[in-house]
């Protein structure tokens, strides 16, 4: 499927995602590191295929950051996910490139049995799920994390991915992006305004 270099080239790039995605959750001290109105976004793009790995508060996402409780919070979490697994209305890249979403996870700790559908066991047992610390009553930070998975019938033609995430969540209002394509590396910030990421 991949040759081996682009393995190299790959697992170099989730050598770098998980310094940076995984160091910050690590330490409870730096759960309060995340900026509300501020998200992450991590995209690879080599071959047919284009990893894009979303980060963002969960103030920004449902309005709060507790563990759900009341019927409308559960709903809030339950409309938010429905939200961000449809990529269509998250991102959109050029007609003609023919991208199409081959895969869709999302993890959160506000994201109980009941938020989604069914009685789905959690994928990621032992994920930081961060609702145990008695602390937490105080002040809690939690993020929705969501990995897309995109293939390219035409990826020559991948110019642009326009992020669509600021029209479907109002109180973001800033995405930092890290990209890593067959053209190079980069890092870009990304605003309600300045939504188009060009390749
Ligand atoms: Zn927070």
């Amino acid at each position: 499927m991949t040759v081996p270099i682009v393995k190299k080239v790959r697992s170099l790039f989730f050598l770098i995602l998980v310094v940076f995605m995984v160091k910050p959750s690590m330490a409870e001290e730096q759960h309060q590191a995340h900026e509300h109105g501020v998200g992450k976004l991590n995209i690879a793009f080599e071959g047919q295929e284009i990893e894009i790995e979303l980060k963002a508060p969960a103030a920004d996402i449902v309005g709060f950051e507790h563990e759900p409780k009341t019927e409308k919070e559960k709903s809030q979490v339950t409309k938010a996910i429905q939200k961000l697994t449809q990529a269509s209305i998250m991102f959109t890249f050029p007609m003609a490139a023919k991208c199409q979403l081959e895969k869709v996870e999302i993890e959160s700790a506000l994201q109980t049995e009941e938020s989604t559908t069914g009685h789905k066991e959690h994928e990621h047992n032992g994920h930081d799920k961060h609702e145990h610390n008695e602390h937490d009553k105080v002040e809690v930070h939690s993020d929705f994390e969501v990995h897309y998975r995109f293939m390219c019938g035409a990826p020559k033609l991948v110019t642009y991915l326009d992020v669509l995430f600021f029209k479907e969540f109002k109180s973001a209002h800033e995405l930092d992006v890290q990209y890593i394509t067959p053209k190079g590396q980069g890092m870009r910030e990304l605003t309600p305004t300045q939504y188009r990421l060009n390749f």
